[in-house]
């Protein structure tokens, strides 16, 4: 029998909760505490030195013997700088621990090592990282020990974000105050507390760790450069909710594990679509605290798949020719009294509050649906939008029979006056009950899909912070929310003005709805005649967040300055630039130094056995025919990587900016493209001993 896990005693072991807190804070530290927590009072100098004594103790005896205040600057990882709780030696040779309130709220990190885009020109270099309270404290247990993570917020020297953290906040506080504020108009007085709830799936690929480290093109850049592909892929289906091997399952039993120690409520586990794929998901949470622990679960799957000598591979697209990983961000608003404020209830007609709040968040998707696509964009993830297996580069959203249902009749005749039922789901089985089906089907196209209760944002890439995207749909509900208040609040009578501003949203922006199938190529045609932008690289998205739309939107509900959003933009061209460029060059090394001498000996194998077949006068074209072929693909090869190589010299002198990403973008991943051609080709026909990485099959079926 297996180990038994007492999953009740594990689960939070190691973070620094409410629990914990009430057991170890002095009672009147604990309220001052939950003040800064609740309502974002300052926290006292004197409560946090007693806040940090008692982390300090209980973190001690979870083994850490260091702290770090851990963020997530804009690299698209997060970082931290570990400092031992010791202090200076005593004449008599013997040190203390210790850890301040000071050192607990604050840090200074050197800010010049990450990327500011252009922030730094004109600021200081300083940056400081800021304690998230809302966020708890954990110690995180691994080989190299135990550290106390603080999660922090990171701002440069005059207040500028230089992290994913600030604004992530910043647009909470927004909708907190918004949402109530239209609370407050729809009569709703007890509420008092307003929060994003979001609950993120995240997919994964596991190969074995042995061959990943035979492949250049996987380490340097998280993706196969190369690779013909297996006999059998994904086409039979037959690993979407398959049995979990024993080694994955293991796997997963430690992941589980380590994820519940550090209070993250992982739920769900399957294999996907693709063979070697995964998908894990947590039970959904506040917003940045879902953040936060989709970083603990990256980091997580990665450290533990080293342990059981797998590697996982977060990459959107690992291997060409199979479906990639992305993460469904799951978002909807929770009310501190518990009302999910996206809940229908049964009769969605009638529940006015709902259908404002729906047909706003209409609005602010139809409105901003370049911001939304512009969240999801990612060097990885330009593989995948709109290549069938990920949503469309499209943005639309899904409502479902039910509620298109509710929205026809409002735009119709200004009036609901009924709902569609599920009705009762016959399985044509005597010994099986009938049950009653959902209103509403799923849509599994749709990049912005109602599910019953929130909204599922489907276009994230899996590599990236879902901060980004929670972001751009906090605000914009947000500024939605504001835009209908003010109307409201000028109205004679409220009803009467919430019935026809439902209305009006619904007619204004019911070409953002599309219920149908997501990856056709009739959506495309008619997304185009509704005039939806269909962006299709990350680099055409990124002008989206600096239109002067996306600015007044972002200055007026204090989440990004225009500078802010300027410094955002050019990072992104950067690191578009620096992620093909590794890609590129990584290329050129394998096919220069591995691919082509590798083929130069098959090649000179065959011409061996021509020889000797032309000196016993056997006769078979074959080894000829092989050679010919061989040598043809050699040589386009060669002048396909010469290509890449002038392109890439070319790309790499060009000044930092928008220009360069261009080029990057439209010349040298176009050479990279045509280089990968022959390459994949020769694979087919060289001897497998003698191709110098592990193939496909090897990597996807062998795990
Ligand atoms: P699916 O069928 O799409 O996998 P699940 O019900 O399993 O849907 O939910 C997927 C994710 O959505 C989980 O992380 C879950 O906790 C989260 N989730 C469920 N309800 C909500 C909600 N009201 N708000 C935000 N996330 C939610
Ligand atoms: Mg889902």
């Amino acid at each position: 029998m297996g180990e038994i896990i007492n999953v009740q005693e594990l689960f939070g072991e190691n973070v620094f909760n409410d629990k914990v807190m009430l057991e170890k804070l002095p009672k009147k530290v604990y309220k001052e505490l939950h003040k800064t927590i609740d309502d974002g009072k300052e926290l006292d100098p004197m409560i946090a030195e007693v806040v940090a004594g008692a982390m300090k103790e209980w973190a001690i005896e979870k083994g850490a013997t260091h702290y770090t205040h851990w963020f997530q600057p804009l690299t698209g990882f997060t970082a931290e700088k570990h400092d031992a709780f010791i202090t200076a030696p005593k004449a008599d040779g013997s040190v203390q621990l210790e850890f301040s309130g000071k050192e607990l709220i604050k840090g200074e990190p050197d800010a010049s090592s990450f990327p500011s885009g252009g922030l730094r020109a004109t600021f200081e270099a300083r940056g400081y990282t800021a304690w998230d309270c809302t966020s708890p404290a954990f110690v995180r247990q691994d080989a190299a020990g135990a550290i106390l993570c603080i999660p922090t917020a990171f701002c440069s020297y005059t207040g500028e974000a230089l992290d994913q953290k600030t604004p992530l906040l910043r647009s909470m506080e927004a909708i907190q105050t918004q949402t109530l504020r239209l609370l407050r108009l729809l009569g709703n007085t007890t509420s008092r507390k307003v929060k994003p709830s979001v609950g993120v799936e995240q997919e994964y690929f596991i190969v074995d760790r042995a061959k990943y480290l035979k492949r250049k093109d996987l380490i340097f850049t998280g993706r196969t450069l190369f690779g013909a592909m297996p006999p059998k892929g994904q086409e039979l289906d037959d690993h979407y909710f398959g049995v979990i091997r024993p080694r994955i399952a293991a796997f997963m039993k430690d992941v589980n594990k380590e994820l519940w120690k550090l209070g993250v409520s992982a739920k769900t586990q399957h294999n996907e679509v693709a063979p070697a794929q995964h998908e894990l998901a947590p039970i959904y949470a506040e917003c940045n605290v879902a953040a936060d622990h989709n970083q603990i679960i990256m980091e997580t799957l990665k450290r533990v798949a080293e342990e059981h000598g797998l590697q996982c591979l977060l990459h959107e697209k690992p291997f060409a020719g199979v479906n990639g990983s992305g993460k469904h961000n799951n978002w909807s608003l929770t009310t501190d009294d518990g009302i999910n404020l996206l809940d229908p209830g049964k009769t969605p007609h009638e529940n006015i509050q709902f259908l404002l709040i729906l047909t706003c968040i209409l609005r602010a998707v139809d409105l901003h649906a370049d911001l939304l696509r512009e969240s999801a964009s990612d060097v990885g993830n330009d593989h995948r939008l709109g290549a069938n297996e990920a949503p469309p580069a499209i943005i639309s959203v899904f409502l479902g029979d039910q509620l298109q249902d509710v929205l026809t009749q409002l735009i119709d005749t200004g009036e609901a006056t009924h709902s569609l039922k599920g009705g009762t789901l016959h399985t044509g089985v005597k010994t099986l009950p009938d049950f009653a089906k959902d209103a509403t089907d799923r849509n599994r196209t749709s990049p912005f899909a109602f599910t019953g209760n929130k909204f599922e944002f489907r276009m994230v890439g899996s590599r990236d912070s879902v901060a980004e995207c929670n972001v751009v749909i906090n605000t914009i509900v947000a500024e939605a929310f504001s835009d209908a208040c003010d109307v409201l609040e000028k109205a004679e009578d409220v009803q009467v003005a919430v019935h026809d501003l439902i209305k009006k949203y619904a007619s204004e922006h019911q070409r953002i709805v599309f219920n149908g199938n997501g990856y056709s190529d009739e959506w495309v045609a008619e997304a185009e005649r509704r005039g939806l932008p269909n962006i299709k690289s990350m680099i055409d998205a990124i002008p989206a967040l600096v239109t002067e739309k996306a600015v007044n939107l972002f200055e007026k509900f204090h989440v990004f300055t225009r500078t802010e959003l300027e410094s955002r933009a050019e990072i992104q061209y950067e690191g578009y630039s620096k992620a093909i460029n590794i890609e590129a060059r990584a290329m050129i090394d394998i096919a220069s130094k591995h691919i082509i001498p590798a083929v130069l000996r098959f090649n000179r194998s065959l011409s061996e056995t021509v020889n000797i077949m032309n000196q016993t006068g056997v006769e078979t074209d074959v080894p000829m025919d092989m050679l010919r072929e061989s040598a043809h693909l050699l040589t386009e090869t060669k002048k396909r990587l010469q290509k890449l190589v002038e392109v890439t010299d070319h790309a790499t002198v060009m000044e930092a900016g928008r220009d360069q990403a261009v080029y990057y973008y439209e010349e040298v991943f176009t050479a990279m493209e045509a280089l990968r051609v022959p390459v994949d080709e020769l694979e087919m026909i060289v001897d497998k001993e003698m191709w110098p990485m592990p193939s496909y099959g090897d990597l996807l079926f062998e795990v």
